[in-house]
């Protein structure tokens, strides 16, 4: 169902993030637009890719994969969602960055993985601040020793935070989720720990993207709002 193209949705989006950063007193060039493609035909992607947009989120090992054999441009993929160790072979090599990083046992696959090929993954560490039971994520208070531990690994590059605060029906409701990851990422960058330079806050989506960028995002991560209503999350 499309009232709109994808083509009148990515500008109307870039828009929004362009006024929510000016609002903020950033660059909007800070804010990257993550968009995200799954359960959307490689079409989409592809026609997206036509109108600029070269970065896609993508949650399913094996909907990526196919995805990522299908598209001809030349797009960057991060992987978004729930990573079992057991799938990061899969994905070796084809993201240029992992938001979801929440365990050492994962960091510790990739880590493997990559070095392998003989490269480094760019990495996110995501944090379930509201510490929900159904949602991935390291707890804030563990948060500080499991940078220490994934910092020590030769193929994994920590570039900043990740969340997915509770749903709200108003995006103020987040506001201070995103406040508290910033004031992590801070907190994490002033212990100045060796190999991690916290650069990215993967935060917001299509229902409170603004707000996250006001409170400091630099990658977010827009899937409905750009390719219209999935039927599963
Ligand atoms: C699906 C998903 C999004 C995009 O959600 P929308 O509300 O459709 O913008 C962003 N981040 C993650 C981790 C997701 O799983």
């Amino acid at each position: 169902m499309h009232i709109k193209s994808l083509a009148d949705n990515l500008n109307i989006i870039r828009e929004r993030i362009s006024r929510a950063a000016l609002r903020a007193g950033r660059e909007p060039s800070a804010v990257r637009l993550v968009a995200v493609s799954k359960t959307h035909p490689v079409a989409m992607v592809d026609e997206a890719a036509r109108n600029g947009q070269l970065l896609f989120g993508e949650n399913y090992v094996q909907e990526l994969m196919s995805k990522a054999a299908e598209v001809m441009a030349p797009v960057d993929w991060h992987f978004i969602g729930h990573l079992q160790s057991n799938k990061v072979k899969q994905i070796t090599g084809l993201v240029s960055m992992i938001h979801s990083v929440d365990r050492f046992s994962l960091a510790q696959e990739i880590d493997r993985q990559w070095g392998k090929l003989g490269r480094s993954c760019d990495i996110l560490v995501q944090v379930n601040i509201a510490r929900e039971k159904t949602k991935s994520g390291a707890a804030a208070d563990e948060l500080f020793s499991l940078v220490r531990e994934i910092a020590r690994l030769s193929h994994v590059r920590i570039r900043g935070l990740m969340t997915m605060p509770p749903f709200f029906d108003d995006p103020e409701g987040a506001r201070p989720y995103f406040r508290e990851l910033k004031r992590l990422a801070d907190k994490v960058s002033a212990q100045g720990i060796a190999g991690v330079a916290i650069e990215e806050l993967s935060m917001g989506m299509s229902g409170d993207f603004e707000v996250a960028i006001e409170e400091g995002a630099t990658l977010v991560r827009v899937g409905s709002a750009l390719f219209g209503e999935r039927d599963y999350r």
